[in-house]
């Protein structure tokens, strides 16, 4: 079964008299364990699709299941309990906590959920910094770690309360090329050891490449791009 459906989903954002139609009918499916990425310009709607699947924010009409759930009628409360246990995030500017140590921030997560006792959240943690690559950075606060380090222990967060599901919205747009390149084999390496599905957004048609699967945005709506055309970028 698919891991996501989407049928005919359009958003539309309506400021005063304005309404920017920003999704404009779009159909996808994305199967469990698999690595997707959206790729379009600024302002092609790949943020807000990625926050549709997150929800974050509902679709204005169309169909939108995660994990076998219509996510479509979640209210307020429901929509944020469903985020805590199926979906990880990582942002383009990283949202680590600036005042926690990296080994802190990974740890947040679990506190938020109850069921952990200290030994199994020490345990936990651990071994998210080491598969990420960060184990021995783990006391250094953000304003410590380059771009590229910041960026492993968000994904290393993300991934701490073993969601089936990480959004990423543009994960490399503050990193240089190389750096960049290696978080995305981070976030593979990762899916194929824990099986998590993991969907990222970019702007750059050379990231794009990385993904088994991607979906080409362009004014709200949706291609999947083909084979060919992804190895004319490589
Ligand atoms: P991308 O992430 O690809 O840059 P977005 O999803 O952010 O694109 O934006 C798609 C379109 O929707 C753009 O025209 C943008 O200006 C508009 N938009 C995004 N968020 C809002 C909002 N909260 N209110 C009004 N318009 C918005
Ligand atoms: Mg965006």
């Amino acid at each position: 079964m698919s891991l996501v459906i989407a049928e005919n989903l359009v958003k539309d954002y309506r400021t005063g008299d304005v309404v920017v139609h920003a999704i404009r009918g779009v159909d996808f499916t994305i199967d469990p364990a698999s690595f997707v990425c959206f790729v379009g310009p600024s302002g092609s709607g790949k943020s807000t699709l990625l926050n549709m699947i997150g929800c974050l924010d509902p679709p204005t009409t169309g169909r939108l299941s995660v994990s076998g759930t219509d996510v479509t009628t979640l209210g307020h409360h429901a929509a944020a309990a469903f985020r805590g246990e199926h979906i990880g995030f990582v942002f383009q500017d990283f949202n680590l906590v600036p005042v926690l140590t990296a080994y802190e921030n990974v740890e947040y997560p679990l506190i938020m959920v109850q069921k952990w006792s200290p030994q199994s959240r020490r345990e936990r943690v651990q071994s998210l910094l080491t598969a990420a690559g960060i184990a021995d950075q783990a006391d250094k606060r953000p304003d410590q770690l380059s771009g590229g380090q910041k960026q492993r222990v968000a994904v290393a967060r993300a991934l701490v309360t073993n969601p089936k599901l990480v959004l990423a919205d543009e994960p490399t747009a503050n990193l240089d090329r190389s750096t960049a390149l290696r978080i995305i084999e981070l976030m593979r390496q990762l899916r194929d050891e824990f099986g998590t599905t993991f969907v990222f957004s970019t702007h750059d048609p050379k990231i794009m490449a990385e993904a088994e699967v991607t979906f080409v945005l362009e004014d709200g709506h949706l291609r999947r791009q083909t084979r060919e055309e992804v190895e004319s970028h490589e």
